[in-house]
């Protein structure tokens, strides 16, 4: 009997730290819903309508496309103390993610 318990408190923990990720993920993105990115927001990379943006523990402040916001996604989300993110408006816009 307690050893069944032990080994399902072994499973939370060890299933905990990625559950956490995700949670602080979109707990960020809720935090920044007051300001929407525009048209005029372009990506630092190359140019295209912005989708996300984060904003740095420094004050500075990032935008990225869908592309480009995918591929520094995991990097932002360890130097980021905001992100706002919406590339889903973008899979709704062309209809396909
Ligand atoms: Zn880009």
């Amino acid at each position: 009997m307690y050893d069944n318990v032990a080994s399902m408190d072994m499973i939370e923990e060890a299933s905990q730290p990625a559950a956490h990720l995700l949670t602080d993920w979109k707990a960020d993105v809720a935090a920044t819903l007051a300001t929407p990115l525009t048209t005029a927001d372009r990506c630092d990379r190359c140019g295209a309508r912005a989708y996300l943006r984060a904003r740095l523990a420094s004050g500075g402040v990032l935008l990225f496309c869908a592309h480009h916001g995918r591929a520094h996604r995991d990097k932002l989300t360890d130097i980021a103390v905001e992100i706002y993110d919406e590339t889903d408006q973008l899979g709704a816009e062309t209809g396909r993610a």
